[in-house]
């Protein structure tokens, strides 16, 4: 039987279903990314401008999605699109270098605390495996130590502790090490009883855009203990990068890791990825005049599209934006505000949860009862596993649809969401966990 919310759904976009229907005979689940699946079926967007998107039933949303996180500036801002409009007449592709990435890897070392040196990629999968390389060379040693749930992309190592591990050889996953997050005394323990670690790396905000927290004390562990024994810290910033504050979490926590890899929000909406850190370890890219170091101890490393002009001239322009105008500031203002107005909805209904994160990346956490600072909110696994219960949560991303918002759970904030924005998404909030408590969800 479906739900009220449901049948709203299904009502409303009609043109969707027929169009996520005929996508299955296209591609596998009918579409081109993982966490693109929607229960029952996928939407089909049409178009963005600032914080808002239209999809193909003429519905119009508030967008918390913000470009999986790479639009801190909306969708299609002026300046972006008239870099871009020009750039594409002079040629997407010159097959050489060119002043732009020069002054895309100025910005980058300008703004990372962290970087000495840049090398371009295309994406935060690409960044991150060649962190781990780069890791690994310097080192001169094999093992990787994540943290559990923590997100790296794609890469054959870095999915360990996920699911989809089909065609991935054992021997390439038992070269990482998966330790809980928040537990300085193991990971103290792991990287004194094995002397082959090359690197630690972690989303300094905690799993999933920060919805399992990371104690800033826990960071500055870290970087003690990495130090003490010689190991890289890589800090994954593909999300956090330029979002958490400009300098990305570890300006904002005063924390500087060894490597810092960034994508999304660097390539100002296009595609784009990149490492950084250490000149030292940056350098391992480089030859020299030894023929047998260039063939077993440098890093090579390719790609067609690294620092193509197109993203780059996206990327400049909105890391010149990102230094010029109070763009974080505006975003955590409005994250905050969300977060305020979204609590007091909960307050208002009588709803076991709450809604918390840094800065300009909350999470909605429903269905337990519990003390939060609404920043740094910690729960048990078990805690945890009540508040990503998919049913209630499907039904709650549907009713938000329903209600002119795409988010979620996940509030992804730009510093271009305005308070009507930020009312109206309160009002489909409350509007939602209503309909929850009309189907028992809640
Ligand atoms: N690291 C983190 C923290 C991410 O959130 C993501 C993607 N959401 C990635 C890496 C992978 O980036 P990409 O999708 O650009 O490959």
């Amino acid at each position: 039987m479906l739900t009220e919310i449901e049948k709203q759904f299904i009502e409303t976009h009609s043109l969707s279903a027929n169009k996520a229907e005929h996508a299955r005979s296209l591609f596998p689940g009918g579409v081109t990314h993982d966490s693109r699946r929607q229960y029952p079926f996928q939407l089909y967007y049409t178009k963005g401008s600032g914080t808002h998107k239209h999809d193909v039933d003429g519905n119009e949303y508030i967008d918390f999605w913000s470009g999986h996180g790479s639009l801190i500036l909306g969708h299609s801002h002026p300046e972006i699109v008239s870099a871009v409009q020009n750039q594409i007449s002079q040629g997407t592709h010159l097959s050489g270098s060119s002043d732009l990435e020069m002054e895309w890897a100025s910005h980058v070392i300008d703004l990372i605390p962290s970087a000495e040196k840049v090398r371009f990629h295309s994406s935060g999968t690409e960044a991150d495996m060649m962190a781990m390389r780069m890791a690994r060379a310097y080192t001169k040693k094999s093992k990787i130590v994540k943290f559990q749930h923590h997100f790296h992309g794609w890469s054959d190592y870095l999915v360990k502790d996920g699911d989809g591990l089909g065609g991935i050889p054992e021997e390439t996953l038992s070269t990482v090490i998966v330790l809980p997050p928040n537990d300085s005394e193991t990971l103290e323990n792991t990287l004194k009883n094995n002397s082959d670690i090359a690197a630690v790396i972690i989303e300094p905000t905690g799993a999933h855009m920060g919805l399992q927290p990371i104690r800033p004390s826990f960071l500055e562990d870290l970087r003690r203990l990495c130090t003490q024994y010689g190991v890289v810290l890589i800090f994954d910033e593909v999300v956090t990068g330029f979002r958490i504050s400009n300098g990305g979490a570890q300006k904002y926590y005063g924390v500087t890791p060894d490597l810092t890899t960034l994508a999304k929000i660097l390539g100002g909406g296009l595609p784009g990825g990149a490492v950084c850190g250490k000149a030292d370890i940056i350098n391992m890219i480089e030859t020299k005049d030894d023929p047998q170091y260039n063939k077993f101890q440098r890093v090579g490393h390719n790609g067609t599209f690294n620092a193509n002009p197109l993203s780059a001239s996206a990327g400049v322009t909105a890391l010149t934006i990102l230094k010029r105008d109070p763009i974080n500031d505006q975003a955590i203002e409005m994250g905050n505000l969300l977060k305020e107005q979204l609590n007091e909805v909960l307050t208002r209904n009588e709803v076991a949860g709450c809604v918390s994160g840094v800065n300009s990346l909350l999470h909605a956490r429903l269905g337990v009862d519990h003390q939060c600072d609404r920043e740094i909110c910690i729960l048990s696994e078990s805690e945890m596993k009540k508040t990503t219960d998919s049913k209630r949560n499907d039904q709650l991303n549907l009713a938000m649809l329903n209600n002119g918002v795409h988010s979620g759970t996940r509030f992804i904030v730009g510093a271009y969401h305005s308070k009507e924005d930020i009312a109206k998404t309160a009002d489909a909030f409350d509007i939602s966990l209503k309909a929850l408590r009309s189907e028992g969800l809640i």
